[in-house]
């Protein structure tokens, strides 16, 4: 393995891959350089999406600011979408910038909304990623509706997943802030029979009577083919009345993956060893929702793509070392607290299903410790 000046690249710095940028601020691999490649100069964090929207954080909270932490690191940042990765050659490269060479790199450009079999008309829906410009874009749009006429805005959320669910309870707090008290109607399409998957069997019903009590319609079992300005035909044939549609279907590889020539899963994914290194080199890591791990089931979740973080930071340094990696043992069961945007949150694990407020303040405290480790003053 490398020796002296060993570059090792980030591709992404997400939920994991900010982890190592972290730790090198602590305590650089000696002998190495660290690059990280990122298609903008801030790194969202999900978990605080809908309690921004709620108007629970300012905007902003939910953001890392990958200049600062880069800077406290002594690492470089090239802010610029990589292209895709060349493996034989050992090169990230990009459209307008000149290929990097790496020694090591971590792939973990997350996943985006899947579009699979959908299309839409110009700027009639508003993806979820980029996370980056999904609030202003969700603004631009609604600024456009307001300069239309109409009695009530129609909203559906397509993605049934917790991502949808959490969208749905979080937003009517955002719409009053933009547009003042407008009726609003808003309903959840999923292809699925079910929404909420993941969810246990005692959360899940929680949820789905939470939504009714707000008055959110939830379709379930059919899938959407095409989205047009004013409504939203589905396979089935019916055409759903929407103004605003948000795109908050499940997991798809984010494109660079398709010219990174490495094993990957049937959805597209890279695949992965349970050292995290791709199935193909093992030079390259793949983590987040960017890797699927070959033989353990791990659900595409940013509570595992932040458990991956230590034995990512672990494995890489092993490996710059010339020492033996460790594998990554997901958990079983994980917690899941679910932001209902009136001061409470759901809570699911080990079976229990707990609506409170103190479900809420915990979620806040979880989220806002995680944020706080990258928040780093620029010097
Ligand atoms: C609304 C919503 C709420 C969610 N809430 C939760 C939750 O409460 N709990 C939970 O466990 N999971 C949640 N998730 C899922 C969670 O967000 C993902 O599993 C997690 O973000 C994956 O982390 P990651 O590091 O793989 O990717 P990300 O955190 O998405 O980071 C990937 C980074 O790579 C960058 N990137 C992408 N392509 C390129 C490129 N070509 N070049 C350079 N950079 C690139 C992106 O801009 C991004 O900054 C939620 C998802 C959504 C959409």
């Amino acid at each position: 393995m490398p020796g002296q000046d060993t570059r090792i690249v980030l591709l992404g710095v997400g939920h994991t891959n900010a982890h190592v940028l972290d730790m090198w601020r602590r305590e650089p691999i000696a002998g190495a350089r660290l690059v990280c490649v990122s298609s903008f100069a801030e790194a969202t964090y999900s978990g605080m999406l809908p309690g921004t929207l709620s108007g629970q954080y300012p905007p902003g909270t939910l953001e890392i600011d990958l200049r600062s932490l880069a800077q406290a690191a002594r690492a470089e940042l090239v802010v610029e979408p990589a292209a895709g990765v060349d493996v034989e050659a050992g090169t990230v490269q990009f459209e307008k910038h000149e290929s990097l060479p790496f020694d090591i790199l971590s792939v973990g450009a997350g996943s985006v909304p899947n579009r699979a079999g959908m299309d839409a008309a110009p700027g009639a829906w508003v993806p979820i990623k980029p996370m980056q410009t999904f609030l202003i874009r969700l603004y631009e749009r609604l600024q456009e509706l307001a300069r239309q006429d109409r009695e009530e805005l129609r909203v559906l959320v397509i993605g049934g997943g917790v991502g949808g669910i959490e969208i749905s309870f979080c937003l009517p707090a955002y719409l009053r802030r933009v547009l003042g008290e407008v009726g609003h109607a808003i309903t959840i399409v999923d292809a699925g029979e079910r929404i909420g998957g993941g969810l246990s069997p005692r959360a899940l019903p929680r949820a789905e009577a939470l939504l009714e009590a707000r008055g959110v319609e939830v379709i379930t079992g059919t899938r959407v083919t095409r989205v047009e300005a004013r409504e939203t035909v589905c396979a089935d044939g019916r055409r759903i009345p929407a103004d605003l549609v948000i795109l908050a279907a499940g997991a798809a590889p984010p494109p660079v993956l398709e010219n990174t020539a490495l094993p990957k899963d049937p959805k597209g994914f890279l695949l992965t060893r349970e050292t995290l290194q791709s199935t193909g080199s093992e030079n390259v890591f793949a983590v987040g929702d960017s890797g699927t791990m070959a033989d353990v089931a791990v659900p595409k979740a940013g509570v595992y793509a932040v458990r991956q973080g230590p034995a990512l930071w672990h494995n890489i340094g092993a490996l710059a070392r010339g020492e033996p990696l460790s594998p990554y043992e997901p958990q079983h069961d994980f917690l899941r607290l679910l932001n209902t945007g009136d001061g409470k949150a759901l809570m699911d694990y080990k079976g229990w299903a707990v609506h409170a407020r103190w479900c809420w303040r915990f979620k806040d405290y979880l989220d806002s410790r995680f944020m706080a480790r990258f928040r780093v003053v620029r010097r």
